[in-house]
């Protein structure tokens, strides 16, 4: 480096720096600036609910626990008694009416009350039902509210390399082959059955169903069409080696403790049925991807409430 390179390094360092500091005086400055706005915006809102007649504690509960939305539809209203709501993060301010309506018919905790009026799980299954807006996503609610378009069919399904009669997402193929593996190891030999189905053979299995069952039991075993989670392509039913379709106790308690490693949530579990619809189904598995199967694991959740509590913005 001879000397004019040497001093032409030092101005570009030293412009650098003065850049640097300049832009981090500014930022200062509208870092103050926003915060003193927030702090008289926050002044004002809280004069606000005082005069509404809410006391420093139930204020302070609002800010702690409450959306920004609720806070804003809260400030907009009269007076509302809302102790049994704090802690709720789902709670929806113009909801509040059915919660407490559905809550005192059904005698259920409220926190199930407010889950279950947000996903429309408070009327008749199939009475109302919501056409799925995010098909492909791999946290899709599908259920007996929620539908898949009849014309839903996943673009990258592929077989299972060692089923190859099945086909699966592409997301979730190779987190399926290291849950057979790993159960192979523990000497445990599971066979997946059923995969993807689309819309129309989801017909023809639940209209089969029907010329034996009636409507009411088929519907705590099997899916309406559109309403099957193994039209995402993300379900996969299992069964034990020596099971025509279903998994033996033990290798049940395998995938209990072990699906979530994964990225697969066991779907319809014993306690759920009030979320869901369907009686246990031990060989159903759904993959979410490893973070939220094993959040969801840890939780004890029904996808269901997961999906309206962590997923779902309010
Ligand atoms: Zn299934």
């Amino acid at each position: 480096m001879n000397h004019k390179t040497k001093k032409n390094t030092l101005i570009i360092v030293f412009i650098t720096i003065l850049i640097f500091s300049i832009n981090f005086k500014t930022l200062s400055k509208n870092q103050i600036e926003t915060k003193m706005i927030f702090q008289e915006n926050f002044k004002r809102e809280q004069t606000i609910l005082l005069e509404k007649g809410y006391t420093v504690f139930e204020i302070n509960q609002i800010y702690e626990y409450m959306s920004k939305k609720n806070i804003d539809k809260i400030l907009e209203n009269e007076y509302v008694d809302l102790k049994e709501f704090f802690g709720i993060t789902n709670f929806d301010f113009e909801k509040i009416d059915s919660y407490k309506a559905y809550q005192s018919i059904e005698n259920i905790p409220m926190k199930d009350a407010v889950t279950k009026v947000n996903l429309k799980l408070d009327v008749p299954f199939y009475s109302e039902t919501i056409e799925i807006t995010n098909p492909d996503s791999l946290l899709v609610l599908v259920n007996k509210v929620y539908v898949l378009n009849e014309n839903y069919k996943p673009e990258n399904l592929l077989p299972i390399p060692s089923f190859p009669n099945l086909q699966l997402r592409k997301e979730a193929i190779e987190d399926f082959e290291k849950l057979l593996a790993q159960a192979k190891l523990d000497n445990i030999f599971l066979i997946p059955y059923s995969t993807y189905r689309s819309f129309s053979y989801q017909k023809q299995v639940y209209e089969k169903y029907l010329e034996k069952d009636p409507k009411e039991l088929v519907d705590t075993y099997s899916a309406r069409p559109g309403h099957s989670e193994h039209q995402t392509g993300l379900a996969i039913d299992i069964r034990s080696k020596d099971h025509w379709y279903n998994l033996t106790k033990s290798d049940y308690e395998w995938m209990k403790q072990n699906a979530y490693k994964y990225g697969f949530i066991i779907r319809y579990s014993k306690n759920n049925s009030n979320f869901t619809g369907y009686k246990e189904e031990p060989w159903h598995i759904r993959y979410v991807g490893i973070e939220h199967a094993k959040k969801i694991t840890d939780l004890k959740l029904t996808f269901d409430e997961y999906y309206d509590l962590y997923i779902n913005i309010h």
